[in-house]
């Protein structure tokens, strides 16, 4: 029941209008009162994506693009780990982006992406992309505004060129609150085991939390289009966040329906020796 609804449209920014953060609920879990649903409803999903992705591999005529953007301890690689859980490791790419090298900068920003965006058949996943150089770069004048400014554009142009391409996007901003990244930044300082995820450099850009807002809602509102959708993930629950996810990306692909290529002809007289 619950994979019928369509958490594609419940979710996605509608191209053309201005999101409003502060109105959507990160603590939002849909049609789930408890975890244990949801969890059951994300391994029901996942056998469904396990099957969807080696028709994808096999059917060789597209590729998947999924962005993750987040604030520190959004929860990107938590989403990886547990959407992709399953799935032929052999289709599926992920690069995370840092900070530039000298030669990355040295580039037009958008050259080191191009360069990763998966081939046919592979799903790639973005842990950070493009959207840093309106976002991270943005927030502490890494460049002027001039610069800045024009690059919302000028992703639109190559996010479409991407599409018309083969590339079928699919960016997810995992939406946490404020508080509840105070919460899982202590979680970190508490465990030993996690304690080298913390980094006092969290902190310094905790304390940008506005500015990163007005630049996230920028980069929502001005870059989400047809071919290239924004999805705000409500964040803060990790079972919700992760089912969302998987809901959309199960859909995209249903959309596809990838076939598995025709085999050769007349093998019903074959005989292996
Ligand atoms: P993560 O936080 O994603 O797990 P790291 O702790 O290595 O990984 O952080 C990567 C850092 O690289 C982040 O602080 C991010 O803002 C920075 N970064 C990524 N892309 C750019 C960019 N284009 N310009 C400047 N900094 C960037």
């Amino acid at each position: 029941m619950y994979a019928e609804l369509s958490l594609y449209e419940k979710y996605a920014v509608v191209p053309g209008t201005r999101v409003d953060l502060s109105q959507i609920d990160p603590n939002d879990t849909g049609d789930f009162a408890t975890k244990k649903d949801a969890r059951k409803a994300l391994k029901k999903l996942r056998k469904k994506l396990v099957d969807l992705q080696e028709r994808f591999y096999a059917w060789d005529a597209r590729s998947i693009l999924i962005v993750l953007q987040a604030m520190d301890t959004g929860g990107k690689d938590g989403t990886i780990e547990h959407v992709m859980q399953g799935t032929n490791p052999q289709g599926v790419e992920v690069t995370s982006f840092k900070v530039p090298t000298a030669e990355e900068l040295a580039h037009d920003f958008l050259w080191r992406v191009h360069k990763a965006v998966p081939p046919r058949r592979m799903i790639g996943i973005f842990n950070r992309s493009h959207y840093e150089d309106v976002l991270v770069v943005r927030v502490h004048n890494l460049v002027p505004e001039t610069v800045w400014r024009k690059r919302y554009e000028q992703i639109n142009d190559f996010e479409r060129l991407l599409s018309e391409n083969g590339v079928v996007l699919l960016k997810f901003y995992l939406h946490i609150s404020r508080d509840e990244q105070a919460r899982r930044l202590q979680a970190r300082l508490d465990d030993p085991n996690k304690r080298w995820k913390f980094s006092k450099g969290d902190l310094e850009e905790r304390a940008l939390w506005d500015d990163y807002m007005a630049a996230y809602t920028d980069a929502l509102s001005l870059c989400s289009t047809p071919h290239a959708p924004w999805f705000v993930v409500p964040a803060n629950h990790k079972w919700y966040r992760n089912y969302v996810v998987a809901s959309i990306l199960v859909e995209t692909l249903e959309q596809l329906n990838p076939q598995f290529p025709p085999p050769e002809e007349n093998l019903d007289d074959v005989v292996v020796v």
